[in-house]
């Protein structure tokens, strides 16, 4: 079926002639999309769409967007950003190792949800079996750093993280966090140092895909990724935005759980911090 796609002089030129064409008879488009500005689902078949192009260094990937919020045009990104992308949607299912946290499953199969409008996003995956490796919960909220609200994402394993070969069982998830200059918080209200250096958080239409940190050949590899890209708030998102940046939080398994509030979060964040419980970085933000 034709789609109502825009498709600029300048995404045509990056993308040839032959493929413009195939997108416009309705080949290689999704009738219905997950628009890459404001997030909401599109329909390429009912309403006017934009296609827009994140190009790397190398690579390139074609979203779309409603042609009410952008235009069609090519946004560059850098070639690492554009990678975590492409891996983190293609490998959705099972996930790479999470390096920084040996032993855990790099996707988590949680349902995603929140039990009200103002609650945090979370991918919140069941515990495992006995045996089985931990996974890594994702909590997405905003966190008041004095008078400044932070995007920010809680990590909580499902079980301990052991340093491989470990075989005692204990906890060494946050030293692991800190071998990788992660620092303790001990007070909420001040936001951890300057960004990690080769750390981001991915975003890729409107969605967070990734946790990246950097690899040993110089790029960045995913230190966690989602099992299904992960809805936050426009609240969250426009903070993300406006600081450039994400402030990670991490704490060990059964210190925060899955709190269905942001201020219920924030206590118990400050609880872990009383408890010396919390790690913390600043993230750049990497896609939109
Ligand atoms: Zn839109």
């Amino acid at each position: 079926m034709p789609r109502m796609l825009a498709v600029s002089d300048e995404v045509r030129a990056e993308i040839g002639d032959d493929e413009a064409d195939r997108l416009l008879a309705g080949a290689h488009a999704p009738e219905t999309y997950d628009c890459t500005s404001c997030r909401a689902p599109g329909d390429s078949s009912q309403e006017a769409t934009s296609t827009v192009l994140f190009v790397g260094d190398e690579t390139a990937v074609l979203a779309f967007a409603h042609a009410r919020c952008i235009p069609s045009q090519v946004v560059p990104v850098s070639e690492a950003q554009l990678r975590g992308a492409v891996e983190s949607i293609n490998q959705a299912q099972g996930g790479a190792p999470a390096v920084g946290a040996p032993g855990s499953g790099g996707g988590a199969g949680g349902g995603v949800g929140a039990a009200a409008e103002t609650a945090p996003e979370a991918e919140r995956p069941a515990p495992p079996a006995a045996g089985q490796p931990a996974v890594l919960g994702i909590t997405c909220g905003l966190v008041m750093c004095g008078d400044t609200a932070h995007a920010a994402l809680v990590v909580e394993p499902t079980g301990p993280v052991g340093r491989p070969g470990n075989t005692s069982g204990e906890d060494e998830f946050l030293s692991l966090l800190t071998d990788h200059h992660f620092q303790q918080v001990t007070d909420v209200d001040r936001a951890p140092d300057s960004p990690l250096p080769g750390w981001s958080v991915l975003m890729a239409m409107g969605k967070l895909h990734a946790i990246l940190q950097p690899s040993a050949t110089g790029g960045s590899s995913a230190w966690w990724q989602a099992h299904q890209p992960l809805q936050v708030t426009d609240a969250w998102r426009q903070a993300a935005n406006a600081q450039a940046t994400v402030t990670m939080y991490a704490v060990p398994a059964g210190t925060v759980g899955r709190q269905p509030r942001e201020d219920l979060l924030r206590q118990a964040l400050d609880r872990a911090a009383a408890k010396g419980l919390l790690v913390g970085a600043i993230l750049p933000l990497a896609g939109t």
